[in-house]
């Protein structure tokens, strides 16, 4: 239930696509973002030219791709869609360039993980829209230039400090997606639940907007978990009643905390007296990898105010002391 997208089911990818925003219009927030981009897409259609290249950079689940997406219908664009570990070697990148229209959108996710080989063609296509490749090998090797049609490549990440410099220097738009707040997420759920054609109480919605860490994926992921219980142990409708059954059921805590953030917390607390300490320390601790926890688990429990990040590490917070009915040793000493 946490932002993974990779673990879904069928039907569940199916009702995934259905809910998925395919305008501005439908994309609920990060409106400074969206104000832009209207501008900038607008722009570009008027010119008749392709839209700079955009980074978008965020936690994961909250709109990366969709936005992507909603660019290329604005822009009346084709998109191809890849991803950085999935693009081995220069020519899986050429392969793709080459079959651009004018205009068309290239996204490519995680591109943090562009092989670094990979990465430098695609500097002079960002730059010259023109890629250098090599014919043969050995004796017989030579490079040729081939010509690209104008795209837009929109690369999404969820570490914007692992980009490299010439990399990020490519990028004209640069937008960074924020957590969404839990009126914003509860319009998500209430639209998501009409296209469903599931009925919902606002309150309802509003109690799975809470307490889904910010992210619209995880609003969507346990809104559907919520219609299974409403049909297997309810009339169908979405109550408060229902919402709080599945949620306790699902083990997603008052905050919208999973078990992974937790075990954080606790082992913060009881294995590192607190903090601070460093967060590969951690993760071997918690039994995950460093990374997904700076990605996914950290951001939120530092905007949320339970951790804090400090020169020697990170610390948790008197709130999450108190959230997991501990006593903080800074109580007790004063
Ligand atoms: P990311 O690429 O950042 O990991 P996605 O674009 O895959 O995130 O978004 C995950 C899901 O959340 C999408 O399928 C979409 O249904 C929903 N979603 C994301 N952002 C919004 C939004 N602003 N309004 C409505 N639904 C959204």
């Amino acid at each position: 239930l946490n932002g993974n997208k990779d673990s879904l089911s069928n039907s569940d990818r199916e009702i995934e696509k259905a809910l998925r925003p395919l305008s501005f219009e439908d994309f609920a927030g990060q409106d400074k973002i969206l104000e832009n981009l209207k501008i900038f897409v607008a722009a570009a259609r008027l010119r008749g030219e392709a839209l700079d290249h955009v980074l978008l950079h965020g936690p994961p689940g909250l709109g990366k791709t969709t936005l992507s997406n909603i660019v290329a219908n604005e822009l009346g664009s084709g998109i191809k869609i890849t991803s950085g570990p999935v693009l081995d070697k220069p020519s899986d990148l050429a392969g793709l360039l080459t079959n651009l229209d004018t205009n068309d959108v290239l996204f490519i996710d995680e591109i943090h993980r562009l092989n670094p080989i990979v990465e430098e063609y695609l500097y002079s296509a960002m730059e010259d829209y023109k890629i250098d490749i090599m014919l043969d090998s050995g004796p017989n090797a030579r490079s040729v230039q081939i010509g690209l049609n104008p795209f837009t490549l929109i690369g999404a990440t969820t570490r914007a400090g692992m980009l490299t410099s010439p990399l990020r220097a490519r990028f004209g738009i640069n937008c960074r997606l924020e957590y969404y707040d839990a009126k914003l997420l509860t319009t998500i759920v209430m639209r998501s639940c009409h296209i469903l054609g599931t009925p919902v109480d606002e309150e309802a919605a509003y109690e799975i907007a809470r307490r889904s860490r910010g992210t619209p994926r995880i609003a969507n992921n346990l809104l559907r978990r919520t219609r299974d219980f409403a049909q297997i142990k309810g009339t169908g409708r979405i109550t408060l009643a229902i919402a709080q059954m599945a949620l306790k059921a699902l083990d997603v805590d008052e905050y919208g905390l999973d078990e992974m953030d937790l075990r954080i917390l606790r082992t913060i607390i009881h294995k590192f007296k607190g903090g601070p300490v460093g967060i590969t320390t951690i993760a071997t601790a918690c039994g995950e990898e460093g990374e997904t926890i700076e990605e996914v688990y950290e951001p939120f429990l530092i905007q949320e105010g339970f951790i804090k990040r400090t020169q020697r590490g990170r610390e948790v917070t008197e709130k999450a002391y108190k959230h997991l009915g501990l006593a903080s040793p800074n109580q007790t000493g004063t």
